[in-house]
């Protein structure tokens, strides 16, 4: 894992975080909006989105969610990189949700992260190993990589684990 100053992340990856810093600076709102995200997709297009915050915390969405629903709206949901930031400016790894909603989407995904002060440039499937299956995703020359017979896509590492196969199989 290569881990780098900001100064050292590429420029592109420097913009993206400049950007989430940015609509949250001019979005945030004590209780509703303190994150905000940023991603970058293949076509070079940058999409960002802050987190709305809930009375019932259970029902509050992060931004890395909003983010990529600004992006799946405009039709372009091929994320190249992602990033989210706290209202202070500090990069914030995502959370267990928006690991499997960023693979869901883009498989190829990156992931800026924070690693003791500095940043690493992440796949995201890195991030989330054994993921969530649905159905038992049948095994592709990529090593797990493929579709199951409902026709839905399957990533890397998917299917190893024997209780989420028992978990996930429906009737
Ligand atoms: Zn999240």
């Amino acid at each position: 894992m290569r881990v780098v100053p900001e100064a050292r992340l590429r420029p592109c990856d420097r913009a993206l975080i400049a950007a989430a810093r940015e609509i949250i600076r001019r979005r945030f709102c004590r209780d509703k909006h303190h994150v905000g995200a940023a991603l970058r997709t293949r076509s070079g297009r940058v999409f960002t989105g802050v987190h709305l915050d809930t009375y019932v915390g259970r029902v509050a969405i992060c931004a890395e969610a909003v983010a990529l629903g600004a992006a799946a709206t405009a039709g372009d949901s091929d994320i190249e990189v992602i990033v989210a930031v706290r209202y202070t400016g500090q990069v914030v790894s995502p959370c267990g949700m928006c690991r499997e909603m960023v693979v869901d989407f883009a498989p190829e995904a990156r992931v800026i992260v924070p690693v003791d002060g500095k940043y690493a440039v992440l796949p995201a499937l890195d991030l989330l190993p054994h993921k969530f299956q649905k159905g038992n995703p049948q095994p592709s020359p990529r090593g797990g990589e493929g579709r199951d017979e409902r026709g839905e896509s399957g990533v890397r590492g998917a299917g190893r684990n024997p209780r989420s196969a028992i978990r996930n199989r429906r009737p």
